[in-house]
């Protein structure tokens, strides 16, 4: 034991471990065996396709979990099944949802098998909101009426301390099912029933989420970002906030998809932008939709593009204001971003006009704006 511990070592710590009792280096060796880390099928052993492309988490650890199961493919358990379904899913993800990869990070199959899927550190695509700051996995098969095996169950609690240990996830992480992020009955009734027994589930009712329901890109047809570049730094300091002009104000859910589309074409494929400018945008029924996203970079405010959230209202407000529903979403998604670490809690809020040469976000919205919390008025030297 001593002499493998010691070979794998650089040369100053071979010094060292000559140095220190035979017993603290079979102690450290014995740790080193005992890592919670259990062996994952690599995407090359599932045979994945190579991702379009994967983005690292803005930061580590990441304070959440998530649990899901997949209900479609249904429960496998040989590898050669269970091979099968994680290729299925990342098809479909990729060509279907138009994802980057295969939404989650690890699955499960029925054997206890850990499968690759995104892997630690990067992005996922498994739950708006959370996707830049949690570690997704699924259980591969249909757990509203049936509990996973237990096999499944060990190995899943084994990955998330084998994430705690590598410090991908945070020690102090909070454990949630999908469900309890949005409207979904994933993780299945059964299986989340289960994981509010396991060490860090986490009630959110007993500490209500200012998040509000947020359109997906997939669920309003975006296309693929060209690059995505996240936040080096979080929080962001500053909230930008913007009206459309042109699309105009939408009030009906198709319409307001229409618009994001075409504003997704005209930045990339006029302004030659990686995508729509805005993190977010604001539809008339008071809906959200996702632009960029929490903690990417956006183009709308040169200068501020890497510290701030960019919030569009959808249409022109120089002469009236948005709806009392859009005002309210708006002010729930900063309180989100705050709640989420993406926006710092003492950020600064701004309209466009004060940044640069323009009369966004509208004369009558930019006096609205004025009366909310921690709205700046700019120096000139800011
Ligand atoms: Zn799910
Ligand atoms: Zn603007």
């Amino acid at each position: 034991m001593r002499l493998v511990f010691c070979e794998d070592s650089s040369k100053h710590k071979i010094k060292m471990c000559r140095s220190v009792p035979t017993v603290l280096c079979l102690l450290i060796a014995v740790h080193l065996a005992m890592s919670a880390c259990p062996d994952i099928v690599s995407r090359s052993q599932w045979g994945a396709s190579s991702p379009r492309k994967r983005t690292p988490m803005p930061s580590l650890p990441v304070p959440f979990v998530l649990i899901h199961h997949t209900y479609q493919p249904g429960f496998c358990n040989t590898s050669t099944s269970c091979e099968r379904s994680m290729r299925g899913m990342q098809n479909y993800h990729k060509n279907d949802q138009k994802w980057d990869d295969i939404g989650y990070h690890f699955c499960i199959g029925g054997t206890g098998q850990v499968y690759e899927g995104r892997g630690w550190d990067v992005v996922g695509t498994h739950a708006p909101n959370y996707n830049s700051r949690s570690i997704g996995i699924c259980f591969i098969g249909d757990y509203t009426n049936e509990l996973p095996t237990a096999e499944m169950m060990e190995v899943a609690k084994s990955l998330i301390e084998c994430g705690v240990e590598r410090e991908s996830i945070a020690a102090n992480y909070t454990l949630l099912g999908h469900r309890q992020v949005r409207s979904t009955e994933c993780p299945g009734n059964t299986l989340f029933n289960e994981i509010k027994t396991w060490p860090h589930w986490t009630d959110l009712e007993t500490r209500p989420s200012a998040c509000p329901e947020i359109v997906s890109r997939a669920e309003w047809g975006a296309a693929p970002a060209v690059s995505r570049q996240m936040l080096t730094s979080l929080p962001a300091p500053f909230v930008l906030v913007h009206h459309t002009v042109q699309p105009g104000a939408c009030n009906t859910s198709d319409s307001c998809k229409t618009a994001m589309r075409s504003m997704q074409r005209n930045h990339q494929n006029i302004k030659h932008w990686n995508d729509i400018g805005y993190q977010f945008c604001i539809g008339g029924t008071g809906k959200v939709y996702e632009g960029r996203g929490w903690d990417v970079v956006g183009s709308h405010a040169p200068n501020y593009n890497s510290r701030s959230t960019g919030i569009c209202f959808i249409g022109d407000y120089s002469t009236e204001l948005p709806t009392p529903e859009m005002l309210n979403a708006a002010k729930s998604l900063i309180a989100c971003g705050v709640e989420l670490g993406s926006i710092s809690a003492d950020y600064k809020l701004l309209g466009h006009r004060q940044v640069r040469t323009t009369e966004c976000p509208g004369g009558a919205l930019y006096n609205e704006i004025q009366t909310w919390p921690h709205w700046e008025a700019l120096s000139s030297s800011t």
